[in-house]
């Protein structure tokens, strides 16, 4: 949170990727404004919420961002117990990004208007999946909901389960109803499998080191400050590098796959004995979208 006020135009809502050839460095920035502010609008959510919310949407495009080719999904899952937030769900699909958060609203108003990571989650784990369309290949990771923020347990599982060094900073401004997050994300990628020692025997490579120090000199204003370009940002923190090669940026939008033939397909597949514990007298099924807090009534 910035004292600021939050001006939702200019640089928003926009993904961009940049590699550091010499370095075996890839990256990622991104900003949410009014993307972000579409996805909120579809619950009411106290700000302790949304804020959690916020920055599970930056993780979920930073690492969505990473996937190839587009129609890849990546999906972001906190199950918990003994805390605020029992299920958190969000996910990342070609620039379409969805989430929500499942929460019990009387423990989190008895707690400090900032509540910490174990009084919102107690414990649990984050689930990372991601599902690569052109292969049909789908592979999690998990890693314990543990550390000071979602972003460092993301961090933890890709050191962990991928052993691929990675630094993430998110910063998140609000100021009433309008609402700035954004992210930047780096790491370190091994030449390969063979030709050369692994990356994970040596974490403290001085290739990453360097790049991992200009990396953290990121200010959390600049992530959120949409008059500042991702890219200049970018040339700002990786200029003296001798080469930064930054893609063409992927727009991003609220997007979510539910719909009354989305959800007839999905019933279609249940056994009619199924549908029929489900339907009401007049052969409605109703079905809720949690992701739009949005109710649709299936004839069946
Ligand atoms: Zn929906």
């Amino acid at each position: 949170m910035n004292g600021r006020a939050v001006r939702l135009d200019g640089d928003l809502d926009r993904l961009v990727s940049f590699t550091i050839p010499g370095r075996n460095v890839r990256g990622r920035t991104l900003r949410l404004g009014p993307v972000l502010g579409r996805i909120l609008a579809a619950h009411a959510y106290p700000p302790a919420i949304q804020r959690l919310l916020a920055e599970a949407l930056v993780l979920t495009a930073l690492m969505g961002g990473l996937l190839k080719p587009e129609a890849s999904q990546l999906t972001l899952q906190a199950h918990a117990e003994g805390g605020v937030v029992d299920l958190m769900v969000c996910d990342y699909r070609n620039g379409e990004l969805r989430g929500y958060v499942r929460h019990d609203a009387d423990r989190l108003a008895a707690l400090p208007g900032d509540p910490r990571l174990p009084d919102l989650f107690g414990s649990g784990h984050l689930a990372i999946t991601f599902e690569l369309s052109t292969a049909d290949q789908r592979y999690q990771g998990v890693v314990p909901l543990e550390g000071e923020s979602l972003s460092a347990a993301v961090e933890a599982y890709f050191a962990r389960s991928e052993q691929v060094p990675t630094l993430i900073r998110i910063a998140i401004a609000a100021e009433g109803k309008a609402c700035i997050a954004g992210g930047l994300l780096v790491q370190h990628l091994a030449e390969g499998e063979q030709g050369r020692e692994r990356l994970h025997v040596r974490m403290d490579h001085p290739e990453w080191e360097h790049v991992s120090i200009l990396a953290q000199s990121v200010q959390p204003h600049e992530l959120v400050e949409p008059e500042l370009s991702q890219e200049k940002l970018v040339w700002r923190l990786f200029h003296e590098e001798p080469e930064v090669r930054v893609q063409a940026a992927v727009p991003l939008s609220r997007g979510c796959r539910c719909s009354t033939v989305h959800f007839e397909e999905v019933l279609a597949r249940f056994p009619k004995e199924d549908r029929r514990d489900m339907r009401d007298e007049n052969g409605i099924i109703l079905v809720d979208c949690a992701f739009c807090s949005r109710e649709f009534a299936i004839q069946d």
